[in-house]
């Protein structure tokens, strides 16, 4: 059984209506009636930007966290239709946002964007939950460690505090498709992504690392015995509280 205090990060994407609002109150029963936790995880719901400020008002000290799915690269007001900034995000008082999840890539959010919206949520006292991952021809090409290095390079910086900053390596091929890593592959590559971390940054402590892709309650037995793993971006299955709930139940069983 892994060690120290997991999250489980439930990223709705496209969905959810303000009926949705169930969905967390059922997975906040189980959370605040379940006495095993005890501090040993945290649960945060990325809904969708038109049900952020409704849903963390609803749960405010009642122990899940909100958190958005992106935030724009520019930060307090402008002229950019559509987009909202770190700044707008915190004043909503959430204090979490997912960046650069590879479906945004995947629709041309480049690195420098990535590097300016992790600049501009950490000035904001944001925590962050910056996903990186490779492709399936990267994965066949032994390219892995290669890309994580560079997307990580590439945005993150010396001077942050990797206390606000959780990496969720979420492999493109992995994501809604049904696969997962092995455990040993999976292990691996925490390990070499946490003396990375530590290396290039001078970061004295274990960066925390997640892990995102086809987690379900089926599955869930396999990451156990991973102690590097500190928790889950779980996408599909946190739609449904009873798969969220089933997740978390098994994994500390
Ligand atoms: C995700 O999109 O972050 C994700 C992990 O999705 P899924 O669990 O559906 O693969």
């Amino acid at each position: 059984m892994a060690n120290g205090t997991k999250y489980f990060i439930g990223n709705w994407k496209m969905f959810g209506i303000p009926s949705s609002f169930k969905i967390i109150e059922r997975i906040q029963s189980y959370f605040i009636a379940d006495k095993r936790n005890n501090n040993k995880y945290k649960i945060i719901i990325a809904p969708p930007f038109n049900l952020i400020q409704d849903f963390s008002k609803r749960l405010k000290k009642r122990g899940i966290l909100i958190s958005t799915q992106n935030c724009f690269h520019k930060d307090n007001f402008g002229a950019y239709t559509g987009n909202i900034s770190p700044f707008m995000i915190k004043k909503m008082g959430i204090n979490y946002t997912i960046i650069g999840h590879s479906e945004n890539r995947a629709l041309g959010e480049n690195e420098k964007k990535l590097e300016e919206k992790v600049y501009n949520a950490l000035r904001n006292k944001l925590n962050i939950i910056f996903c990186i991952g490779e492709n399936m021809i990267e994965k066949k090409n032994n390219r892995t460690m290669v890309v994580l290095k560079s997307q990580i390079s590439r945005v993150l910086k010396k001077k942050y505090n990797f206390k606000k900053i959780l990496i969720a390596y979420e492999p493109i091929w992995s994501i809604g498709s049904g696969k997962v890593p092995s455990d040993t592959e999976l292990k691996k590559i925490l390990i070499f992504l946490k003396k990375f971390v530590k290396k290039k940054f001078g970061v004295r402590y274990n960066p925390r690392i997640i892990y995102g892709g086809s987690v379900d309650k089926k599955n869930i037995n396999n990451f156990k015995s991973i102690d590097e793993l500190d928790g889950f971006l779980i996408g599909g299955a946190s739609k449904s509280s009873k798969n969220f709930i089933d997740i978390i139940r098994k994994f500390y069983k």
